[in-house]
């Protein structure tokens, strides 16, 4: 744990209870501040008042004692409107912060500011864009680890940010960074910025498309003078904030720029192209590896992965051979295209985390004969977009609230049933996947739909297609 120290002896305000607001609470209790926080839920407050905090319902907080609000990050901040705990902070002047900001103000990778007790400095590799965080989040802590350094995972993955350790010589801090908590950490100045891409997402919270662009391009923005930025360029949004920093960069105070694609040959930066991962980082382009090898990391997508991945660590690894090792022997995220078993010729694939269609089209994309499952609680605009897709699927298999919906844009262009729930689901698929003719079939959980109707959240969706596979009996072909 870090202690968080910035307040000591002073008052801080948390507001949301869950797990960054708890990790929080513990920070600054350890770090000699006193905490007064809230949360709508009582469970919540329950486990703040355990870690220290005064519980005190927001509306009554002594706003002229408070020196800083740190708020969740699922709490708006500025839209659809601002919480009313967040007007009061503004209107009381009082800064409103998150748990990513405490920790930046104790770990500070490019200041002089260290105090005589401070615990010291470690590199920062910050990771954040529309889809991909978590894989590449978890694909660099693989590879850094792999060469042995303490790599600390956390942020908008695993664990919150102040429950890591502090800092040892090998230990380089790599955190997934949202949106909302990009928000509150303006003074977190990473070494290595990853930006992944950009595509419409939580447009909600962020008022539109160009300011969640611009909150993401602060992140990048913020990196430390004479630090990297690593930056996909496959999507107009993304290509246009590269365009821009890559620009600035040439003042060499300042962090410099490196473009990543899959599909277009740079003439500086990293691309892929017929499935093999290019270093042109310093120029003249050489081939690193094939991305068949890394056989977890299927798909485009995952390749874009892999090359941010390769560009946030090159600088720390000399021996390009230990990263391309570590990148083919990445194991893969759970719910995210996770092999989970086969039979015969039939290979399951949980794919719970594509909550959107946009995610399950680089599912749908990787298969040639897919028996597949989706459904759930539909998002807006439907599987309209995934039509091109169809001629891949031999047949459909609907579930939740979505399957009517569903079921309208594949009638006439692909097979479909009504399964209702995923156990029924499964075990349909799974039949017709192994009596098919097809060489390699594959049954897949890829839903484009968020799992709230049916089930708690995607990682229970996921767990539950795997325990489905693995009831399924081993000589189904027989039996059916
Ligand atoms: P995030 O943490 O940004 O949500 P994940 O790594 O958890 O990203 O992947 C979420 C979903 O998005 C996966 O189901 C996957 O199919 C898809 N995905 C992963 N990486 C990319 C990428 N680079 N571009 C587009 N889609 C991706």
């Amino acid at each position: 744990m870090i202690a968080s120290r910035a307040f000591a002896n002073r008052t801080v305000a948390v507001f949301g209870l869950a797990r960054t607001g708890l990790g929080a609470v513990r920070s600054l209790v350890a770090g000699g501040t006193h905490v007064i926080a809230w949360d709508d839920s009582s469970t919540a407050r329950d486990l703040g008042g355990q870690e220290g905090a005064e519980l005190m319902p927001w509306r009554e907080w002594p706003w002229e004692k408070i020196s800083a609000l740190v708020l969740s990050p699922g709490v708006p901040l500025t839209h659809p409107a601002p919480h009313g705990v967040v007007v009061h902070a503004n209107q009381a002047k009082v800064p409103v912060i998150g748990d990513v900001e405490l920790f930046a103000r104790e770990i500070r990778p490019d200041s002089k500011e260290v105090g005589a007790n401070a615990p010291g400095k470690a590199p920062v590799i910050a990771i954040t864009g529309t889809n991909g965080k978590s894989t590449t989040t978890a694909l660099v802590g693989h590879i850094l680890k792999s060469c042995g350094f303490d790599a600390q995972i956390g942020g908008n993955i695993g664990n919150s940010v102040l429950e890591l350790s502090l800092p040892s010589a090998k230990t380089i801090y790599v955190l997934e960074m949202s949106s909302f908590q990009i928000d509150l950490a303006p003074g977190l100045r990473p070494d290595i910025t990853l930006l992944s891409n950009l595509s419409p997402d939580h447009i909600d919270r962020h008022g539109s498309m160009d300011q969640y662009a611009a909150i993401k391009a602060r992140l990048l923005k913020q990196t430390a003078p004479g630090g990297q930025m690593v930056i996909g360029v496959d999507d107009d949004y993304s290509a246009a904030i590269f365009t821009q920093l890559s620009a600035a960069a040439k003042n060499k105070a300042v962090a410099q720029a490196y473009p990543v694609s899959v599909g277009k040959v740079l003439g500086r930066g990293l691309f892929v192209v017929d499935g093999a991962l290019y270093d042109a980082l310093a120029g003249r382009a050489h081939k690193v590896m094939e991305m068949a090898d890394a056989s977890h990391l299927p798909g485009v997508h995952n390749w874009q992965n892999a090359a941010l991945a390769y560009g946030a660590v090159k600088p720390f690894i000399s021996d390009t051979r230990q990263i391309i090792a570590a990148i083919a022997s990445f194991p893969g995220l759970a719910h995210r295209m996770e092999d989970v078993g086969h039979i015969g010729k039939a290979s399951f694939i949980n794919d719970s985390k594509a909550t959107n269609a946009d995610a399950t089209a680089r599912a749908l994309a990787v298969y040639p004969d897919i028996f597949w499952i989706a459904g759930g609680k539909p998002k807006e605009g439907g599987i309209e977009s995934l039509i091109s897709f169809f001629p891949r699927i031999r047949k459909a298999y609907l579930i939740g609230e979505a399957a009517p919906l569903f079921a309208r844009t594949l009638d006439g262009k692909a097979q479909y049933e009504m399964s209702g729930t995923l156990d029924k689901a499964v075990e349909a698929a799974a039949r017709d996947a192994i009596a098919s003719a097809a060489p390699a079939p594959v049954v897949l959980l890829s839903p484009a739909c968020a799992s709230y109707d049916q089930f708690q959240d995607f990682e229970q969706r996921g767990d539950a297609f795997r325990a489905a596979v693995a009831k399924l009996p081993r000589d189904l072909k027989a039996a059916s």
